[in-house]
């Protein structure tokens, strides 16, 4: 493309702007004589540091013009020239910063305030128009410095978009954007953490959480995982006009851990609700959490150890999660609060009374969830509160017991009851669409397997 873009700092805009904004710093693009729709970005950072531009211009300039308006005094005087022979078309994408206001969008942009008054009248836009979040995008097009259109986004599938006619006054419709969904296959193996593996097949962390979740009832992934563990899943990709907008949900998913292969499929229950089930139809979730904290270390593990404050030996009788303090305490199953409150070297602790004689202990919190009372049903998950280092203990960690009919088991070793499975009645359906999902990923997992090399 003949296209040539040059940075400029602070000292180089027009003396008009750089009173207004003396800290900006203008990142500018021309084109030069092109008549292509080429795209040149201008950031003019207002009131936010240079860390963070919160505008952006492209600049389509006619055929013949030297330069867009917005630069330097010399491109300026250059646009000037022109602009008697030439209209000159500015498209600003101003990405909305904290507390930015669309009259402040328009000073600062030095676009007529009347022009946005006139908007704002047109019938029933109002709410759309005004209300803006932090990383909104407007699309503002100016005319020789009058607006002629403005674009917004106003929900994943809809567009507000004001033109103005030709006879000069204003027009506003919503534009509907389809979205659609494509499934893709990432396979990855694990040499360092889930995440980097993740984030280096191009998914973003938030695949990452969901994947330990599906999985989350039968491999610890804070201590378990390993260098050669291996991952597929088909994953929903959401595209919207022809663009990837953003990650999906896993539909199918197989995880290696430590040479034991685990596979889950989604289904979606009549009631909306989606689950992940074993090929077989068995639910993945089960009873009881294997860890009430996420992403922690087991620092001490259940049975004789020596006691660091107490400094003897003694039956530990917990599990002890390594994590920082205020790291969030889930309740590791459903049950009801029968404890909140100080006592002894516990600290700050909470007991759950479950079905089946079986009781759960959460220790040294240094905080109770915010409305947690004695009484209270849970459900599995739920916040308890957060990890401390209250009452005897070196240092910040969740202190874990589990006890059936008062005796203290080991909560790692635990067999769970799982949740409910897939019902007779649905069992058609879920087998139909289950071999659908598994093909997708045997297809997956074997098309991209490292190839024969032992
Ligand atoms: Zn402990």
């Amino acid at each position: 493309m003949p296209q040539s873009a040059a940075r400029l700092d602070a000292g180089s805009i027009s003396a008009r702007q750089a009173s207004r904004h003396p800290w900006a710093t203008v990142a500018l693009g021309m084109l030069v004589g092109a008549a292509l729709a080429g795209v040149a970005w201008v950031s003019i950072p207002a009131r936010s540091g240079p860390e963070n531009p919160s505008t952006s211009q492209a600049s389509p300039v006619p055929p013949g013009a030297a330069s867009t308006g917005r630069a330097g005094p010399s491109a300026q005087l250059a646009a000037a020239a022109t602009a008697a022979l030439k209209p000159l078309e500015s498209v600003v994408n101003v990405v909305v910063r904290r507390n930015d206001t669309l009259d402040s969008i328009f000073k600062r942009l030095q676009l007529s305030i009347e022009d946005l008054a006139t908007v704002r009248s047109l019938p029933g836009i109002r709410q759309s128009l005004d209300f803006l979040k932090p990383g909104d995008v407007v699309q503002l097009v100016s005319l020789n410095g009058e607006l002629t259109a403005l674009e917004r986004r106003v929900s994943d599938t809809a567009t507000l978009s004001v033109r103005r006619e030709v006879d000069g006054e204003f027009a506003a419709n919503i534009i509907e954007n389809t979205l659609e969904v494509r499934t893709e296959p990432l396979r990855g193996l694990i040499t360092s953490s889930l995440f980097k593996t993740v984030n280096d097949l191009g998914a973003s962390d938030q695949v990452a959480l969901q994947l330990a979740e599906v999985f989350r009832y039968d491999i610890d992934f804070a201590q378990e995982l390993q260098p050669g563990d291996s991952f597929t899943i088909v994953l929903e990709k959401v595209w919207r006009d022809g663009a990837f907008l953003r990650d999906g949900e896993i539909v199918a998913a197989e995880f290696v851990n430590n040479g034991r292969t685990y596979r889950a499929v989604r289904y979606q229950l009549p009631d909306g609700r989606r689950e992940y089930y074993t090929p077989d139809g068995r639910s993945l979730r089960k009873a009881f959490l294997l860890a009430p904290v996420q992403f922690s270390r087991i620092s001490s593990g259940f049975g004789l150890r020596w006691h660091p404050v107490l400094n003897r030996m003694r039956a530990h009788r917990g599990i002890d999660y390594a994590a920082p303090v205020g790291t969030p305490i889930r309740a590791a199953g459903d049950g009801r609060v029968t404890f909140r409150g100080v006592q002894g070297g516990y600290g700050n602790v909470v007991m759950l009374a479950h079905s089946g004689g079986i009781e759960t202990v959460y220790g040294h919190m240094s905080r109770f969830a915010p409305g947690l009372f004695v009484g209270k049903r849970l459900k599995q998950g739920e916040l308890v509160g957060y990890v401390g280092m209250t009452g005897l203990a070196t240092g910040p960690h969740l202190h874990y017991e589990y006890r059936v009919g008062g005796v203290h088991r080991n909560p790692a070793s635990i067999k769970t009851l799982p949740a409910e499975p897939i019902t007779p009645a649905l069992r058609g359906d879920f087998d139909t669409k289950a071999r659908t999902l598994l093909a997708g990923l045997d297809a997956a997992s074997h098309a991209a397997e490292p190839t024969s090399a032992r």
